[in-house]
């Protein structure tokens, strides 16, 4: 019984310090994703903008175009006009013509309103564009990083569960089911210390006799939480 308990001491600490190593490994995906979620929503955000400047810059070049196409009109009515000898064809000229410079300057108003907008949307599109780039510089390392720290931990965890594998074959069957049950049903720890003659896991008193069991190398099971009490912590 006495050799086995620094086994099972030492299969204890191996098991604690890889579930808490699991426990790491297991955020470390989710943080990647919650970056990686941020930088799409701002990704969306500047495609929006991109959008309503292309489709701002349309809507410009459109009114562009009838202006134009108004003060080409007008130009030829404005040809047109010298042939004519009849007074009323002329008056019906002269406000085609009026027509035309009105709508020419009506096109040209709304083209320049929109290009105002448009600039203060691009300005804003670049700056986007500028922060964009940098967060995605700054994900990118943060990715890197969180990778690489994922890529020890399973090394690590590798390591502790090859440790693991030696120890339980050191162990004697009954014993090594017995710790399995515990360290599942307690889910941190099968194996503790005595501590001030208390259990180390739940600090139920332990009765004289069995102390000096624990002291002598005695695998002493705690009647409270049924953990192993295994040693002394001074
Ligand atoms: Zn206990």
């Amino acid at each position: 019984m006495k050799d086995q308990i620094p086994i099972l001491v030492e299969l204890s600490r191996a098991d604690q310090a890889s579930s808490q190593i699991r426990e790491r490994a297991q955020t470390i995906p989710k943080e990647i994703l919650r970056h990686e979620q941020d930088l799409s929503s701002h990704r969306r955000a500047s495609e929006d903008l991109e959008n309503k400047l292309e489709e701002s810059m349309r809507e410009r070049r459109a009114l562009e175009r009838d202006a134009d196409q108004a003060r080409a009109r007008r130009r030829e009515v404005e040809v047109q006009q010298f042939r004519v000898k009849n007074q009323v064809e002329y008056q019906a000229l002269t406000k085609e013509i009026e027509e035309m410079r009105r709508r020419t300057s009506d096109f040209e108003e709304k083209a320049i309103e929109i290009l105002s907008e448009e600039e203060e949307v691009k300005k804003e599109f670049e700056k986007l564009t500028e922060l964009l780039q940098q967060e995605e510089e700054r994900f990118n390392e943060i990715k890197t990083r969180l990778e690489s720290e994922l890529g020890e931990l399973k090394s690590v965890v590798d390591a502790a569960e090859a440790k693991r594998q030696e120890l339980v074959g050191k162990l004697d069957p009954k014993i090594r089911q017995r710790y399995e049950r515990i360290l599942r049903s307690k889910g941190d720890m099968a194996v503790v210390s005595l501590v001030d003659g208390a259990c180390g896991g739940c600090f139920y008193q332990i009765p004289a006799q069995r102390v000096g069991d624990v002291r002598r190398g005695t695998l002493v099971i705690c009647e409270g939480c049924g953990r192993m009490i295994v040693g002394e912590d001074a």
